[in-house]
């Protein structure tokens, strides 16, 4: 599970062994917090308190992650390792940090695979039952969290960090803020408030969340509050270019014939009265087949389509290996895709959202422009 390659060469701090001096360290406290609501400070003095008294720590982010999910909990790893080396009295046994997702066997996206801690990762067979405290990242339901949801379900503290709106306050800590861009933002305000500092490897978690969600500093939600983060994220010394190559500047040959097949068969549905113009394409295991790619390869063809300018909306019908139906819908204009997706059974946010499907393709499509119509 380590990666294939590292665009980062150099000398990497390990996790228990952070250099507070120089350029590694930024400093977490710094960085302006959005307006949010007055009990969350309660949830983060609950969240901060259970973290501390824990000898056992399990984490999870959500199935299929995605940078956000997958950056936001390795940075989180890594800083709770250092915490346990760090804070606890001499002769005491650090907490046990356990992180994982729940999928088997454990796939980390190839894109992924530079970020720091990913060696870390526990397949979920192997997670604690009961865990005394379980932190959950980028997940808006417990179903999210795959075959981690049980465990979830028994864990003695269960603290949500997230920023869907969807959400449904499936932890007994529910540190939930729609205003965050990125689920990356509230954990990088819960290494603050552990006290540690944040170095080059644990930057690299959070600026991969940051850049995923906001679509590197394109989309609405680009605060500047987004740009401080990254900043200081920066200041570490991690480079930019490395991670956007990973994320979203390389892929293999075939994918040049997979985009070129669902592009080709894209179909635009315009606007008509009380319905906004959409555009969308379905990605089948025959697609990928046919280029002997994984399911990840069909992530990136929604950025594409959503650049169409006669589309309001833009849906991508990915088939995943068991036959399923993976949707990803973008929205620009008033169209609410978040609230659509979540009357199919899945969630997201107003603007990016998905759910999961079986059937034909067409009735999915005429379930979710069934869902895009309702007042
Ligand atoms: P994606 O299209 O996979 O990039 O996902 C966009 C947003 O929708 C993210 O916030 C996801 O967490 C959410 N999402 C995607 N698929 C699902 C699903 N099957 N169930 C719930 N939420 C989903
Ligand atoms: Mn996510
Ligand atoms: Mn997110």
């Amino acid at each position: 599970m380590t990666a294939e390659r590292s665009p980062f060469p150099g000398p990497r701090p390990e996790s228990a062994a952070v250099r507070t001096e120089g350029r590694e360290v930024s400093a977490p406290g710094d960085v302006p917090r959005d307006n949010r609501a007055p009990d969350l400070e309660t949830e983060w003095s609950r969240a901060v308190k259970a973290i501390g008294e824990a000898a056992e720590i399990c984490l999870a982010c959500h199935i299929r992650p995605d940078g956000d999910a997958l950056g936001s909990m390795l940075a989180v790893a890594q800083a709770l390792r250092v915490r346990g080396a760090a804070d606890r009295p001499p002769g005491s046994a650090p907490p046990r940090v356990i992180a994982s997702f729940g999928e088997l066997p454990l796939r980390i996206p190839r894109i992924l695979r530079f970020l720091p801690g990913t060696d870390l990762l526990t397949p979920p067979d192997a997670v604690p039952g009961r865990p005394q405290v379980m932190m959950t990242f980028d997940a808006a339901s417990a179903d999210r969290l795959g075959m981690l949801e049980a465990n979830a379900a028994r864990a003695g503290e269960l603290i949500v960090l997230d920023h869907h709106v969807s959400n449904t306050s499936f932890g007994t800590v529910n540190l939930i803020d729609p205003a965050a861009a990125a689920t990356a933002v509230l954990a990088h305000e819960l290494i603050g408030r552990l006290g540690v500092p944040v170095s080059r490897d644990i930057a690299l978690g959070l600026y991969a969340g940051l850049v995923t969600d906001t679509g590197s500093f394109r989309y609405s939600n680009t605060s500047p509050g987004v740009h401080l983060l990254a900043a200081r994220l920066l200041e570490t010394g991690i480079d930019p270019g490395g991670v956007a190559h990973e994320l979203w500047d390389r892929a293999p040959f075939g994918f040049l014939g997979l985009l070129s097949a669902v592009l080709g068969r894209a179909q635009l549905e315009p606007a008509g009265p009380g319905r906004c113009g959409l555009v969308w394409t379905t990605v089948t295991r025959a697609d990928r087949a046919a280029h002997g790619l994984p399911f990840e390869a069909a992530e990136s063809v929604i950025d594409v389509l959503r650049r169409t300018d006669e589309a309001d909306v833009a849906v991508v019908l990915k088939e995943d290996d068991d036959g399923l139906w993976q949707v990803s819908a973008r929205a620009k204009g008033a169209a609410d895709v978040g609230r659509a997706c979540v009357a199919l059974g899945g969630g997201g946010h107003p603007k990016a959202a998905g759910f999961t499907a079986v059937g034909p393709a067409a009735d999915v499509m005429a379930a979710l422009r069934q869902q895009l119509a309702a007042p």
